[in-house]
């Protein structure tokens, strides 16, 4: 049967208690779903781990992720960094060559970071209070309570983008889910429903639910355990919950970089340990301004950032990479190295590499797709 509806006009705002009434069996419902989701399980090596390492390592990974990207990262990663020791003396520049291709690299940046906090102030075990964890960088509170439920059996609810959408449609909730308080609502109106028993299983198969089951354009409603109590089910308007307002629209930058060659090397520059890629390794450049040529730009771009002056040649390749809030479209040219000597201006340091040896590096991915395109006999 289909759910959607075309109908714009939402009904009122639901008086939550009474709605909360209606689903105090949601915990029960869920759980004993949860319990038959063998295969959902088995596809996920962090499922049934006791180590709050490893479920903080997968919980990381999981934001912005798809589970089937994340499985070969997370095990590489306990590969090369099986516990928080492990992780904390590691230097920065392998944790991000693990990490590279997963995106978001600040995240790795954090792990790295927290990790050094764990041994240094916590003697490297795991805190595991709610509000301890979540001073630890880049932990916030999803991490938090998800480390705090599923790691140490707190009943601290997890709201990520699908628990929202569940929600959402459980209620016929009409207020915005990009608005910051309707996700302070849900999580106020799931402390209520949490069971103390099995908190981590409940943010789990709250989330499975989200991910596998009422999916944002089709909702599998036909196999839904709590179908029974669902307010958009029911009043057959799934296609109206939940209510999410017009993202921004992402601009989209012109950026041009250089591969310059000098005594069959190529210069790489390591972006600044903060901001966007930060510590990443990267070919110099920079954006197109308004009036420039792509091969101006790149003549000033590379003296401002490292000093030197060079001779642009061919074009290699074109290519378009989005980034969470912005896109672009990235024109990468061959250089010869005329003169000068390379000085980090704009970067934290800067190397001459043998094409062959540019896989050490991390890379951010629009770079990673130039690699393959460099001749290592140049
Ligand atoms: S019944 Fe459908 S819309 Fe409601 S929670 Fe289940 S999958 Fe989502």
């Amino acid at each position: 049967m289909s759910q959607n509806s075309s109908s714009s006009l939402l009904i009122n705002r639901p008086k939550i208690s009474t709605k909360i009434s209606l689903i105090f069996s949601l915990a029960d419902r869920l759980l004993k779903w949860y319990d038959r989701q063998s295969d959902t399980h088995t596809k996920m090596p962090w499922r049934g781990e006791a180590d709050p390492y490893c479920i903080w390592i997968s919980e990381v990974m999981l934001q912005q992720t798809q589970v089937a990207t994340v499985v070969d990262y997370y095990r590489r990663w306990l590969e090369h960094f099986p516990n928080v020791q492990s992780l904390a003396q590691a230097n920065l520049d392998e944790v991000l060559k693990v990490w590279e291709g997963l995106g978001y690299y600040t995240r790795a940046r954090n792990l790295h970071r927290a990790a050094q906090v764990i041994v240094s102030d916590y003697n490297g075990e795991f805190p595991q209070q709610y509000n301890t964890i979540k001073t630890l960088p880049g932990v916030g509170e999803y991490t938090a309570s998800a480390l705090s439920s599923i790691a140490f059996n707190q009943a601290v609810p997890v709201v990520d983008g699908n628990v929202l959408r569940v929600y959402s449609r459980l209620l016929c909730l009409v207020d915005d889910i990009r608005n910051p308080k309707t996700k302070l609502l849900a999580r106020a109106g799931l402390q209520k429903l949490i069971p103390q028993d099995r908190p981590g299983d409940f943010n789990q198969a709250l989330m499975d639910l989200g991910r596998n089951v009422c999916q944002p354009r089709q909702p599998q409603c036909h196999v839904c355990p709590v179908q029974e109590l669902c307010c958009a089910y029911n009043r057959n308007r799934t296609g109206d919950f939940p209510v999410k307002s017009k993202a921004k629209a992402t601009p989209t930058f012109q950026i041009v970089v250089g591969i310059i060659y000098k005594d069959g090397k190529v210069l790489i520059q390591r972006r600044p340990p903060k901001g966007l890629l930060g510590g990443l390794w990267e070919f110099p450049g920079g954006k197109i301004e308004a009036g420039e040529t792509p091969e101006n730009a790149l003549i000033r771009e590379i003296r401002e950032e490292t000093g030197l002056e060079v001779e642009i040649g061919s074009q290699l390749t074109q290519l378009k990479h989005a980034y969470t809030h912005f896109k672009i479209n990235l024109t990468c040219f061959v250089c010869e190295y005329q003169s000068g000597t390379a000085r980090p201006k704009a970067s934290t340091a800067l190397r001459w590499v043998k094409p062959g040896e540019l896989t050490k590096f991390a890379f951010p991915k629009a770079n990673q797709k130039i690699l393959p395109l460099l001749t290592p006999d140049k």
